[in-house]
């Protein structure tokens, strides 16, 4: 049984027009595979959140849709009367002449996260070539077939309704010229292929899977604007920490005599050394609150130390025996390696 559509897209029944169009906006954003790519449950919501959509808006009816099959794809969707204008200013490539958006997988170590310097990256992306405006042609003329529209509009039968439908023109792929001499700069393809440096700015509050939208670094469009680069980040953990949720791990190499004598001793944090007091070790992690990650929520986890202490080589059975009378026995240390 399908979930209430109202439900789905997070909507009073009263709900204005603007108001449906803009939590579908937000949902649809959220769960797009091409920023879920291999998530399934988020590829099932988006059809949902779709289907709902539709059904809200009532374009086509919910009851001649579910008869027709359901949906195969996003095809479907997409390509259903009137839904691609919803898309136009969507950033994602397919509805207009917009160019496509390109993804950029940004690893980012927990040090570098800390210190929130700029990180430089090279994206490689097609731009529009200035020499032909884009257009690929040095000498071009009109299209006859479309008469330079670039589009060409027939009726089409779809859930047992008319439509209008507008396709590009097949002479001309949707360009509306034809091109007698190419552009020398480019031969012909409109766009140039480029390396580019750019800074990415980091906040300490990012995760592994939250994004970063940089408008018109996508690739070009024929007609239109460049599509976006969407910069995608992961937090690893480097040479020092693993990661577990927002909590940081690390082991800790300690002296013995450091601990007998309740030494201050200094440690590598996220946000650089710090130095903690052994007074009050007890043979287990040494925790340091809200020293770790931040989660998606802005709560910030734990930096957890496991302790490995480091005895002096030479000691006999009974001065063991007296350490472990001490300090309690050895607890293996919980982290084999970190990543
Ligand atoms: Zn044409
Ligand atoms: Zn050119």
């Amino acid at each position: 049984m399908a979930r209430d559509p109202y439900e789905v897209l997070g909507i009073d029944r009263n709900a204005s027009d603007d108001e449906i169009k803009r939590a579908f906006k937000s949902l649809a954003k959220k769960y797009h595979p091409d920023l879920n790519p291999g998530d399934k449950t988020a590829e099932e919501k988006f059809k949902e959140i779709n289907e709902a959509y539709r059904t809200v808006t009532n374009r086509g009816g919910a009851s001649e849709q579910s008869s027709a099959g359901g949906f195969s794809g996003f095809e479907d969707i997409f390509n259903f009367g009137g839904f691609s204008e919803i898309f136009k200013d969507f950033g994602f490539g397919g509805f207009s002449s917009k160019g496509e958006d390109l993804r950029y997988d940004l690893d980012i170590s927990v040090d570098e996260l800390f210190k929130e310097l700029p990180k430089t990256i090279t994206v490689k992306h097609n731009e529009k070539c200035e020499t032909c405006k884009g257009t690929g042609a040095k000498e071009r003329r009109t299209c006859k077939k479309c008469n330079g529209s670039g589009k060409i509009r027939r009726t089409s039968r779809q859930f047992g309704s008319m439509f209008m439908v507008t396709s590009d023109c097949d002479v001309c792929k949707g360009t509306g010229y034809i091109i007698e001499k190419k552009c020398d700069v480019c031969k012909g393809d409109g766009f140039i292929y480029r390396e580019e440096n750019i800074k990415i700015p980091i906040h300490k509050t990012i995760i592994t899977g939250s994004y970063t939208i940089l408008p018109g670094f996508g690739e070009p469009g024929r007609n239109g604007n460049n599509g976006d680069l969407y910069i995608v980040f992961r937090v690893k953990g480097g040479q020092k920490f693993a990661i577990d949720g927002r909590d940081l791990k690390s082991n800790l190499h300690v002296d013995l005599r450091d601990i007998l004598d309740k030494r201050r001793i200094e440690v590598d944090t996220p946000a650089g050394k710090q130095t903690i007091l052994l007074e009050k070790y007890s043979n287990g992690p040494i925790v340091l609150e809200n020293h770790g990650l931040f989660d998606k929520n802005g709560r910030r986890g734990n930096m957890i130390f496991y302790v490995i202490i480091e005895l002096p080589g030479n000691l006999s059975h009974d001065e063991k025996a007296d350490v472990d009378r001490i300090i309690g026995k050895r607890k293996e240390p919980f982290i084999s390696s970190v990543n």
